[in-house]
């Protein structure tokens, strides 16, 4: 059975060997700290930290396990407090990831060397939102589009705020200019006004996920694109390794079509 998610044929075959050893795949929703939340085929959500094996071989923080990443479970899981832990011994090969420098020196206390921090694994489109206000910015696209294009993610130009658009004919020159044969999408994510031509983008297993610069209408687009309010259905309840209750908020989002939208914090902040 497929655990869907984005699964196909490829990420079979790369599980293949995991299989063998009695292994399960499951999606990385939201990294919290140490723990994982990943989501497996019966939707089940549970958190998971890595094996002991695989902390032992992992020399780069980008090494661990990131939003996005697909995993292979061990048969066995651990047990803290009210609820087993999820037990993860191999991410797979990762097709896409967003990385920034490692800022901050979370993991220097496990002695790794210092490294790139992975924001977003596996990620096949990227929506680079610009506004058609006042405030449009075609260096800033061009930015947008030379992140995804470093990180193998396929991008779409998104034209936001459509009903105050200002010289349309004259931005989509300059957007054509700097990103020949991408498509573009011109839309209004607050009166969802062609929002709908993003779907040609987001077939049932895709991942996307919105970049762009504060105040294009990110929020507004991803509000528009789950068709409810995420606070009912980001909550991920946890339990940590001394079975405290704990709240962490999803970040990997199944859309009402299937495809799975990506929205994290470091990704926002993606510059
Ligand atoms: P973010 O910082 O990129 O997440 O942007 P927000 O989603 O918070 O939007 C910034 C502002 O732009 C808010 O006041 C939104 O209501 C407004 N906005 C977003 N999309 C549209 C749109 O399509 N049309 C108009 N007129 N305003 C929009």
């Amino acid at each position: 059975a497929s655990p869907g998610l984005g699964w196909d044929p490829g990420w079979s075959e790369a599980f293949a060997p995991h299989a063998a050893s009695g292994r399960s795949p499951a999606r990385v929703v939201a990294v919290h700290k140490e723990t994982s939340i990943v989501r497996d085929g019966a939707s089940r959500e549970r958190s998971a930290v890595v094996s002991g094996r695989f902390r032992h071989g992992a020399l780069v923080a980008s090494d661990f396990p990131a939003v996005g990443d697909w995993v292979a479970l061990e048969a066995t899981a651990i047990e803290a407090g009210p609820d087993d832990q999820a037990v993860i011994g191999a991410i797979l090969p990762r097709r896409t990831a967003f990385r920034r420098a490692a800022s901050d020196g979370s993991r220097r206390s496990s002695g790794l060397l210092t490294d790139e921090q992975v924001m977003a694994a596996n990620v096949d489109v990227a929506f680079l939102v610009a506004g058609l206000d006042l405030d449009f910015n075609p260096r800033r696209l061009e930015r947008y589009l030379a992140v995804a294009w470093s990180s193998g993610v396929q991008p779409v130009i998104v034209l936001n705020k459509a009903d105050i658009a200002d010289d349309l004919e004259g931005r989509l020159v300059a957007v054509e200019a700097i990103a020949p044969g991408v498509s573009v999408v011109v839309l209004s994510a607050l009166t969802g006004e062609r929002v709908a031509d993003l779907m040609a983008h987001l077939g049932a297993g895709r991942t996307a996920v919105v970049l762009g610069s504060s105040g294009v209408g990110k929020s507004t687009l991803v509000n528009a694109l789950l068709g409810e309010d995420r606070q009912v259905t980001g909550a991920v309840r946890e339990h940590d390794s001394r079975g405290r209750h704990t709240t962490t908020h999803r970040e990997l989002f199944v859309l009402p079509g299937g495809a799975l939208l990506l929205d994290t914090p470091g990704i926002r902040a993606l510059e």
